[in-house]
């Protein structure tokens, strides 16, 4: 025990210490925590989906009629109709073949990485991708090699090195990255796939319900759902409740329902969450306006703090502002929260050293009259502090 204690000491005096905050309430625009009340700007419900009152009522129906949980895995008496109303719903929206459900994205990552690729293989991973992609591929045994992020010149560098000597290749990346808010280069992915013989899968957990026609994500923009074998992302975030989806062909479905792990050996998801996740899909085709506003106030509140000086990375409604300075990063988080805004500081390990930032998430929630207080905030803070 006093091993950790001593753990935990070190990582306060780096000013690594994290800790978690209870959330007592929470409505449309604000959370409440330790009794003040705080605009929320940390949030992944980026259309304010988890309020929505049409999925709050499929939730409710859903447990009415079929009780809270779902008794068992997929496999055994777990599995429903509702469930494969799901999997078609999603392989349609995101233009698949076939669509098999998971129940968090970390498990899909995980299962489905260790699947797709072994000792045999070889994964090339972005720098930048989420964790649970990168525990997917070591859980895999493939050859790991990443390349820096976003970079294609040392991605075909890497293939060229080191293609020929394994068995199967693999892609992965995220379509919209997490911490930087930028897109992938899907095009030049695609290319070096052709030439090289390689497969790819994308993440698009912070893409989907926000980008493209029907809003299926960042592959449907860019045209490309054809030439990407496996695509997955998760309900957790625009689609404002719980749990993950795969697309890609049938048959890689099949073999997906008869080896992968993070599938087989869990519990099916509740029935009010597969309801809600039904009903999200469907919703987010037909609000196309909540999108196209929130993509629009993103683009400007990135323009109004470049203006104002600060370094701001991304293309999208999530809105890094590189402070670069631990401590300073700290501050900033500190005193733009006492006055009201609940916006959290990222530092290493999250990212690398020298490059902490104060990360802000856009929602439909944050109307033009709170977007236009939180800059002035911010610009103000930035003058006291210095930055
Ligand atoms: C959030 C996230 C996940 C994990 O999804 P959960 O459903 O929250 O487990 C996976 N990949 C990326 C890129 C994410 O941002």
């Amino acid at each position: 025990m006093r091993y950790y204690k001593q753990i935990i000491e070190d990582i306060k005096k780096k000013n690594l210490y994290r800790f978690l905050k209870p959330i007592k309430d929470r409505t449309c625009k604000y959370i409440t925590v330790n009794d003040k009340e705080y605009i929320d700007f940390s949030s992944n419900d980026y259309l304010g989906y988890s309020e929505h009152p049409a999925l709050k009522k499929v939730a409710v129906d859903a447990i009415n009629k079929f009780g809270t949980g779902s008794t068992a895995s997929r496999l055994l008496s777990g599995d429903s109709e509702l469930m494969h109303t799901l999997e078609s719903a999603i392989a349609d929206f995101k233009g698949k073949e076939s669509g098999l459900v998971f129940n968090s994205g970390y498990q899909a990552n995980l299962g489905l990485i260790s699947s797709l690729a072994n000792d045999k293989d070889v994964i090339f991973s972005d720098k930048l991708n989420h964790a649970s992609m990168i525990d997917g591929s070591i859980l895999s045994g493939a050859k790991l090699i990443r390349y820096r992020h976003n970079d294609m010149a040392h991605l075909e560098t890497l293939v060229k090195k080191h293609r020929s000597f394994y068995n199967k290749a693999l892609i992965i990346t995220e379509s919209v990255f997490s911490m930087e808010g930028d897109f992938a280069s899907l095009n030049e992915i695609v290319d070096i796939k052709k030439k090289y013989d390689i497969e790819i899968l994308v993440d698009e957990a912070h893409a989907t319900g926000l980008y493209g026609k029907k809003g299926a994500g960042l592959i449907e923009k860019f045209n490309l759902t054809d030439k990407i074998d496996y695509i997955m992302g998760t309900f957790g975030k625009a689609l404002g409740s719980f749990g993950a989806y795969f697309v890609s062909s049938k048959e890689v479905i099949e073999y997906m329902i008869n080896s992968c792990r993070s599938f087989i050996f869990t519990t099916a998801l509740p029935p009010s969450v597969i309801a809600v996740n039904i009903k999200a899909i469907e919703l987010i085709t037909k609000e196309k306006d909540k999108r196209t506003i929130l993509i629009s106030r993103a683009d400007s509140l990135r323009k109004n703090l470049s203006e104002g000086g600060f370094e701001i990375r991304g293309e999208s409604n999530i809105i890094p502002i590189l402070i670069k300075d631990i401590e300073k990063t700290i501050k900033l988080a500190e005193l733009i929260r006492e006055k009201g805004f609940w916006a959290l500081p990222i530092r290493p390990p999250a990212v690398p050293d020298d490059e902490s930032r104060i990360r802000i998430s856009l929602t439909y929630n944050h109307d033009d009259d709170i977007i236009r207080k939180f800059t002035e905030q911010l610009l103000y803070l930035k003058k006291c502090l210095n930055i």
